[in-house]
């Protein structure tokens, strides 16, 4: 049995009630409400997590802004090593993450593994720091007579993070190691409904060798959105999950207070499937990125447009979806787990019930799915709507749901010209064995539609798949977003743009005369620099 360097158990951590960390102890809270944490296979409540008072989190962000004083002066080799001890942490604790997340999200034990292995990646991205740092910043010397510039990359401070429930692991994953490694303090708010994962995630980090205050936590709900918001020491946050809070917190975050703000937020994905396309591996890749984590993925592909005679195949398509076993996660098998809370299987249904009243057909009807000795899961089974058309409540929002809609479309122009116009911007991708036809529609695409209301200061991209259904970019690239799934100063996640949302340039321009050691006679006029 694993234990705390204090002898306690280490599963105590992410059982009952939840602590919160400060200065690497697990401290408990004095809150008064508590959130309870259901296992959505069986409902049975898995731990509670407290909504944490203000005076608890006032503690805590004056704790990382403390932290932050000698953490950033912390070589970098230092903190690269805390690093790379990080990452193989995390290898030897894979499994019992991935148990975490099943237990608390539902999603099977391989698509969990899958989730803490996306993160790693960019825990391991983040060891190379010495170089990203080295990177970010430019010197040029000699620019006139002993004049030289330089700039350099400095942390911001204490910054913060707010997470989602689909990616218990992985996103947690894109915030803090970066973060941390660029020589800020982090403040992490996990999400209410799945923090196992995080909070096993934080004490491998305080057994990685982590000095006290750089990580800290804090738990609640929209409250203590808000104080990271407002709070003074924050300088930055990190947001992922729905449009509602992540605009939310770009207002006041950044609106009201000022503060630098990486908003992700929701998306409803494309795939045009072209006629010429590998026919069984588009089926078994739609069907997966359609039907995989229950459709609760920001990356999962829920449209699909099928050009031509591509259309011939949705009966194949719909004998695959068939196929799929629904069930808890944990069980060997398993291809679609439970969806997260009984409300989201209340919406989704309710939204397939309106496609049919939209005049769309139920070729596939997940609604009402039960599975034996798990009657009270929140299980929706795989469905497909055909018919499917803009305007219709199935088509325009982001039902996060194991729903895929089909489209028909004559042309790839008619194709292009529906994901030109959806309103999100997250990701999109073309099946088809055709170089010019891929390359045509790599560089259509999205071409002078983005939204003006949402291209405030901001130069962003969105991601973009070949035969890749979910192209989420490794983490030597930044995970980009667009339009309506995105907001905020510019920078993404992860690559070189989260180095560049953790920290800020200093530019130094330097004059050391070769005669100054001698030179005594004050200068008064405006310097040319020449
Ligand atoms: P959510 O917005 O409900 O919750 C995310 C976080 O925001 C939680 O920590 C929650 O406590 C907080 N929050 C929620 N409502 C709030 C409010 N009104 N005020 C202040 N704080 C609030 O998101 P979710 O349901 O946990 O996650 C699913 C969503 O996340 C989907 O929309 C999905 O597309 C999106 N997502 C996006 C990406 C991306 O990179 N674009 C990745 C993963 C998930």
């Amino acid at each position: 049995m694993l234990r705390l360097s204090h002898g306690v158990r280490r599963a105590s951590l992410y059982e009952g009630r939840l602590k919160y960390l400060l200065n690497n102890e697990w401290k408990e809270s004095a809150a008064t409400e508590y959130i309870p944490v259901h296992n959505p296979a069986t409902q049975e409540v898995v731990c509670e997590v407290p909504k944490m008072p203000l005076s608890e989190m006032n503690a805590v962000a004056e704790s990382s802004a403390e932290a932050y004083k000698s953490w950033r002066e912390t070589s970098i080799l230092s903190r690269q090593q805390i690093m790379l001890k990080y990452q193989q942490l995390i290898k030897e604790n894979k499994t019992e993450v991935a148990k975490l997340i099943t237990r608390e999200q539902g999603k099977t034990l391989a698509d969990a593994e899958g989730d803490v292995h996306r993160g790693l990646q960019v825990v391991e991205h983040a060891c190379g720091i010495p170089s990203l740092m080295q990177l970010k910043g430019e010197t040029l010397q000699g620019l006139s007579k002993d004049l030289d510039i330089k700039s350099y990359r400095e942390p911001l401070g204490v910054v913060a993070g707010v997470c989602p429930f689909n990616f218990p692991a992985m996103i947690p994953l894109w915030m803090y190691p970066v973060a941390l490694m660029c020589g800020n303090t982090f403040i992490m708010k996990p999400s209410e409904r799945v923090p196992g994962a995080s909070t096993l995630l934080s004490q491998l980090l305080i057994d990685s060798g982590l000095p006290a205050g750089c990580l800290n936590t804090v738990h609640g709900s929209h409250d203590c959105v808000n104080f990271i918001c407002d709070n003074e020491h924050i300088r930055a946050v990190s947001f992922v999950g729905g449009n509602g809070a992540g605009e939310h917190i770009n207002n006041r975050a950044a609106g009201s207070n000022g503060k630098r703000v990486q908003s992700n937020m929701g998306a409803k994905n494309h795939g045009i499937i072209m006629p010429d396309a590998n026919k069984n591996a588009t089926l078994n890749q739609l069907v997966g990125a359609a039907f995989g984590a229950a459709g609760q993925r920001c990356m999962a592909l829920p449209v699909g447009i099928f050009v031509g005679e591509a259309r011939e195949w949705i009966p194949d398509l719909l004998q695959m979806a068939k196929d799929l076993k629904c069930g808890p996660g944990h069980e060997p098998g398993c291809d679609v787990g439970p969806v997260i809370s009984p409300q989201a299987k209340e919406y989704i249904e309710g939204v397939i019930t309106q496609s049919v009243a939209e005049g769309c057909h139920l070729l596939l009807d997940g609604r009402n799915t039960t599975v034996p000795g798990y009657e009270k899961g929140n299980f929706v089974g795989p469905t497909i709507i055909t018919g499917c058309k803009p305007g219709m409540r199935a088509y325009e929002e982001e039902i996060f749901g194991p729903v895929f809609c089909t489209v028909e479309a004559e042309t790839l122009d008619e194709a292009i010209a529906l994901v030109n116009s959806n309103q999100w911007g997250n990701g999109t991708a073309i099946f088809t064995n055709n170089g010019a036809t891929a390359r045509k529609f790599q560089h259509e695409i999205q071409a002078g539609q983005v939204r003006m209301e949402y291209l405030y200061l901001r130069i962003t991209f969105f991601k973009v798949g070949i035969n890749v259904p979910i192209p989420v970019p490794l983490p030597m690239f930044s995970f980009t977003g667009n339009k309506k799934s995105y907001v905020g100063s510019g920078h993404n996640f992860y690559g070189k743009a989260g180095v560049h949302f953790y920290t800020q340039l200093k530019t130094i321009t330097e004059l050391w005369r070769a005669e100054d050691a001698t030179e005594l006679k004050a200068e008064v006029a405006m310097p040319t620099m020449k």
